[in-house]
């Protein structure tokens, strides 16, 4: 859940300030990336886990009011939900990010829910829970021949294995310089899908540019980017196609304020195609 301060005045040491006013928000790349997958039309699942809590029950509700299956979701009874503390004072922002129960989302917790994988045509995963859960999820992806996407955000160095056993990985251009080194890049250039941006997304030796929109707010882009990409991969479509279309429907959020309400159904990216 993010929850938004917006305040004239940042507190320092010890002291209480008014702010203007705050809301709260869904938020987590994961349950962004589900909602943008389902609202395009994708039958799609999570594994994750919520704190029993309020936050909680709005977390799971969101999901569910848009089409997710959270059959895969459990409530922890000791760790909160996770919470992200967004402080902002006009274009500055500071952000707490508390991970709570996804730190309990370990490999044994996944390993329980490995019919959801077994059963589903991509899967797609971020690292907002521990990478050992990541690594496990991407090994057994692999034995099992299920395509496997990983979106690494926020940011961390890859352990090789997991490189290779992603079938793509799609960081923005920052996320890139950190999650490996030029000599990975080398063995693996087929693996990397970056986000551009405005620019829209490199993949080899092509870059897919992206529709030229009014952005307003551009929180959540990649998080389309990436559900659209999984979405359209399980459809069938090639690369090339899946990355024009996933651009596309990423041009959609950046037009909206936050990171859910601007993501498109199919036939809002059909139309900006045609
Ligand atoms: P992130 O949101 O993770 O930082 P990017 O900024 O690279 O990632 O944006 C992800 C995708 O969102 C881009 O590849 C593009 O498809 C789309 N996008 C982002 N910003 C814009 C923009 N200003 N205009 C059109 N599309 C955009």
């Amino acid at each position: 859940m993010d929850v938004v301060t917006d305040t004239e005045l940042l507190p320092s040491q010890g002291e209480t300030v008014l702010g203007k006013d705050y809301f709260m928000t869904p938020g987590g790349k994961g349950a962004n990336q589900a909602v943008a997958a389902s609202r395009l039309g994708g039958d799609v699942s999570f594994i994750g886990k919520v704190g029993n809590d309020v936050f909680g029950d709005r977390l799971m509700a969101n999901l569910q009011q848009n089409g997710v299956n959270t059959e895969g979701i459990e409530s922890s009874e000791t760790f909160s939900s996770g919470m992200a503390n967004v402080l902002l004072k006009n274009q500055d922002n500071r952000i707490i990010v508390v991970p709570g129960a996804n730190n309990q989302v370990t490999a044994e917790y996944a390993e329980h829910y490995s019919h959801i994988l077994t059963e589903s045509n991509i899967v797609l995963a971020q690292l907002e829970i521990p990478l050992s859960t990541i690594e496990w999820c991407s090994a057994f992806c692999h034995e099992h021949g299920i395509p496997f996407i990983l979106n690494p955000a926020p940011a961390q160095l890859l352990p090789e294995t997991l490189i290779k056993h992603s079938t793509y990985i799609t960081p923005n251009e920052e996320e890139y310089t950190k999650i490996n080194s030029p000599s990975i890049e080398k063995d693996y250039g087929e693996t990397f899908i970056t986000t551009l941006g405005a620019h829209g997304v490199t993949y080899r030796n092509m870059t897919v540019p992206a529709p030229q929109v009014k952005a307003i707010d551009t929180t959540g882009a990649g998080d389309t980017f990436n559900g659209a990409l999984s979405y359209y991969l399980a459809s069938g479509y090639n690369v090339e196609d899946a990355l024009y279309l996933s651009n596309t429907a990423a041009s959609f959020t950046v037009e909206h304020p936050g990171a859910q309400a601007g993501m498109p159904t199919w036939e809002q990216v059909r139309e900006r195609t045609d």
